[in-house]
């Protein structure tokens, strides 16, 4: 597409798009008719080995580029970031608990050294499965195998109005987003005169009781009592409010029912106020419109789910519920050269018949899997079905709190549970610098109760937000 006015994959670029590409080419960019100029294109070499482009390196792509490692094709892997994000830890940048650059990594770095392996920084905009070739905001290219592993998106279920009011937490953009815009909000409280507009700033709802929205809960909590009353002693802080908002009858409905109980209790030893059976309807004016009553809060933090990353091109016979359907060897239906993995991919069995939970170690297991079953069709041999080793779950609320899943149906909560905990989210961040970044962090402000990252870098703008 690079340089034609009228090439179709300009024109069918949304208007998010074409911000991203203006972005990433400022000046150089064709304002008028939206082209990239002719001197950019992917340049990947071309080669006589098997090329694999994998879309995404999340938990799954970077995976699944590692295991293909000393194997004789190109590998082509294509992100919109130059990083990884360890979305886990997302809600720790959000409440200044740790720096963003702790739970990314650079994806270059994982291919040093590497001849046969590309990276791209750009955005993937459709797929051609008759073409063999994928669409990106700089040309297209050309694949023999090709693996989507786009992760998921937020879930506003179709409610326009709350998608534009609300703060999602999914990217580091949005973490920073809102950490800024906790921190202006009592920046601005400290200012306010006006006793119901101090309150809706007191107020903060957090939407979904799964582990982002517990995790937040207890995260915010600390900062209520340890952090905010010392910046910002001219505020009375028994007036801020915690809201957990949960549509189903208990929390974590992912976990164990003893988890789910646990850390309701935890909840509300920390003083949340959590409302389950309650659907938000909507948000508008700074007021939240629940099912059962309103809030008023100019802070809505949306952690209420997520859906399939789903790009166009894919025969709408293979998606199901925003995600693509794959069979045991995760190759999408209909097609045999076309993969998915991690939340992107549907693979239905006995044991999951929704397909798998939208995970990090599910990712990562497909990742490490198709590597192998790919060595295995390059040298024709029997690919093997994948089975998922359920290794637990686990869900952390403020210091010392914490509920995990192992598996045989154990259950674990509390100190030990909040160490068990520590100790896998340390063991899984990219990169050795990160785990020491993250871990001096944790003990800092367990010892001290202080968060050092409690900055305002860039001013919020809600009107100017980039959701999805
Ligand atoms: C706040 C939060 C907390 C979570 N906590 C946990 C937890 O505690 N435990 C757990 O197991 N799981 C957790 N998860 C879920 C876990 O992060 C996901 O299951 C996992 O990231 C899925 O891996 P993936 O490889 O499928 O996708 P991702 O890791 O999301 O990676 C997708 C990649 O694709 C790239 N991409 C997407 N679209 C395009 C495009 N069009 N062009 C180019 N690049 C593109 C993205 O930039 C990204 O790098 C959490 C998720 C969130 C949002």
């Amino acid at each position: 597409m690079t340089g034609t006015c009228f090439d179709r994959s300009i024109l069918n670029l949304t208007g998010f798009q074409k911000n991203l590409v203006k972005e990433f080419y400022g000046s150089k960019f064709c304002f008028y008719c939206m082209a990239i100029p002719e001197h950019l294109s992917l340049t990947i070499p071309k080669s006589d080995l098997p090329r694999v482009v994998i879309i995404g390196g999340g938990f799954g792509g970077l995976k699944l580029a590692k295991g293909l490692r000393k194997t004789n094709v190109q590998v082509v892997l294509l992100d919109r970031n130059n990083f990884h994000t360890f979305q886990p830890l997302l809600y720790q940048v959000a409440t200044a608990g740790l720096e963003p650059d702790s739970i990314a990594g650079p994806l270059r770095q994982s291919f040093e050294g590497n001849p046969n392996y590309f990276f791209r920084m750009v955005k993937v905009t459709g797929i051609d499965p008759e073409k063999n070739e994928i669409e990106t905001t700089v040309g297209n290219l050309a694949y023999d195998y090709l693996v989507i592993a786009s992760g998921s998106v937020t879930n506003y279920f179709g409610n326009d109005q709350i998608k534009k009011r609300v703060l999602p937490l999914k990217k580091i953009v949005h973490a920073l987003d809102l950490r800024s815009h906790i921190l202006q909000n009592f920046e601005q409280a400290v200012l306010t005169k006006d006793k119901s507009k101090l309150q809706q700033m007191m107020n903060i709802v957090v939407v979904g009781g799964g582990p982002t929205g517990v995790e937040v809960c207890g995260a915010l909590s600390e900062l209520k009592k340890h952090i905010l009353p010392r910046d910002y002693p001219d505020l009375d802080f028994s007036g801020m409010n915690i809201y957990l908002i949960e549509g189903t009858d208990r929390l974590l409905n992912g976990m164990s029912k003893a988890s789910g109980d646990n850390s309701l209790k935890y909840m509300k030893r920390l003083g949340i106020d959590v409302h389950l059976n309650t659907m938000v309807e909507g948000y508008e004016n700074e007021v939240v419109k629940l099912s059962n009553g309103n809030i008023e809060s100019s802070t809505v933090i949306w952690s209420a789910g997520v859906k399939g990353n789903v790009l166009d091109g894919i025969d709408t016979s293979a998606i199901e519920h925003n995600r693509l359907v794959v069979d045991e060897f995760n190759c999408v239906v209909g097609s045999n050269n076309i993969f998915a993995i991690g939340d992107v991919a549907m693979m239905k069995s006995e044991e999951f018949p929704n397909g798998h939970p939208m995970l990090a170690p599910v990712a990562m297991q497909q990742g490490v899997h198709l590597a192998k079953n790919l060595k295995k069709s390059f040298t024709k041999k029997k690919m093997i079905p994948f089975s998922y080793f359920d290794k637990g779950s686990m869900a952390t609320i403020g210091r010392n709190k914490a509920v995990v899943d192992m598996p045989g149906g154990f259950h674990v909560k509390g100190l030990l549970a909040w160490l068990i905990w520590m100790f896998i989210h340390i063991l899984y961040l990219i990169g050795f610098r990160n785990k020491l970044i993250a871990l001096n962090n944790w003990i800092w402000s367990y010892l001290t109760y202080d968060k050092g990252t409690r900055l305002i870098i860039r001013t919020f703008h809600r009107n100017k937000m980039k959701s999805s």
